[in-house]
């Protein structure tokens, strides 16, 4: 019997379900009042800061959002996954970094939807961190290459390398807000003392404005007590910082890079794209809802 077989009961409920799951993924999401800038970072590697990047980036983008990714990571996995060119050669962060190049002049278009663009990053960026180190203002070079960007977007995501170096304290400096990504795993506060610490750092000499707004749990496994308890050891700990969304492991997540894809594309329907398209709601309606926010990192 076909499921949606609407003279059935059952099948007019799950018709209508499904109508009312497909408005929902249409709904357009608010614009922010203003431009949103968030760093996605944390030291400890691979926790899902450019899956969460990628992912929430490609979901608001689908939904009527302006939306720039910076790859600020060497490895350019957000730009693999954005399906943009990064060999070597190509005109990207490393040249508005250390070269004065603008911004505008290195942003390609993405092919996973019409308003979402990246800066990439190819392996000449792993030489920045020690060629910054002798520049002037080297902290606020990514700021300065922002605050000249003409390309108009209500958001960008600066995807952060897996360390506190020069390339991490210039996301910190150029955003308004940080978003950590933290891996539903033993040992998942570990370290962030670390980074919460720099980020005090920043706000007290380089980045006033710039506030811990959110954290998005993420690797999550249903089966696992650990895991349950690592939420719950999270939210007690950040509070109404943490998105009510949580990502779960989902090998679709895993495999879209590979085809130069964002999961939203690769799979839609998977719950890992599922997951980030409630995170990316999430966001977007807190953006409106608190614009400038509350300051504070604990
Ligand atoms: P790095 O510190 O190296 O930059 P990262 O913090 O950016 O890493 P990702 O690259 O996003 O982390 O994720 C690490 C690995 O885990 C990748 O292979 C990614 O595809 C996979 N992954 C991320 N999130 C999930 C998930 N929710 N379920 C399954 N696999 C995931
Ligand atoms: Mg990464």
């Amino acid at each position: 019997m076909d499921p949606l077989d609407t003279s059935t009961p059952i099948g007019a409920a799950a018709a209508a379900a499904v109508e009312a799951l497909t408005m929902e993924r249409r709904r357009p999401f608010p614009r922010p009042s203003r431009q949103r800038i968030f760093a996605v970072a944390n030291q400890k590697g691979g926790v899902g800061k450019t899956t969460t990047t990628v992912n929430l980036s490609a979901a608001l983008a689908m939904h009527g959002i302006r939306v720039l990714v910076i790859d600020l990571d060497p490895q350019g996995n957000a730009s693999t996954a954005l399906g943009v060119e990064h060999r070597s050669g190509t005109p990207s962060i490393y040249e508005v970094l250390l070269g004065d190049r603008p911004l505008d002049e290195v942003i390609a278009q993405s092919g996973e939807a019409e308003g979402l663009f990246c800066a990439p990053a190819t392996i000449d960026l792993a030489g920045a961190e020690i060629e910054l180190v002798s520049m002037v203002a080297r902290e606020g070079r990514l700021r300065r290459a922002i605050a000249s960007l003409s390309h108009e977007v209500d958001y960008v995501f600066i995807d952060c390398p897996p360390s506190l170096g020069l390339l991490t304290v210039n996301a910190l400096v150029a955003a308004k807000e940080l978003l950590i990504p933290i891996q539903c795993e033993y040992y998942a506060l570990e370290g962030l003392g670390q980074l919460l610490r720099n980020v005090d750092l920043v706000q007290a000499h380089l980045n006033q404005e710039l506030r811990l707004s959110t954290i998005l749990l993420t690797m999550y496994d249903s089966r696992t007590r650990l895991a349950d308890q690592v939420v719950q050891e999270v939210k007690d700990h950040f509070g109404d910082r943490v998105l009510g969304t949580t990502i779960p492991r989902n090998v679709r997540l895993a495999e879209a890079p590979s085809y130069g894809q964002s999961a939203l594309t690769y799979d839609p329907v998977s719950r890992g794209s599922l997951s980030y398209l409630a995170a990316a709601r999430e966001l977007a309606e807190r953006g409106v809802e608190t614009p400038n926010g509350a300051g504070g990192n604990r």
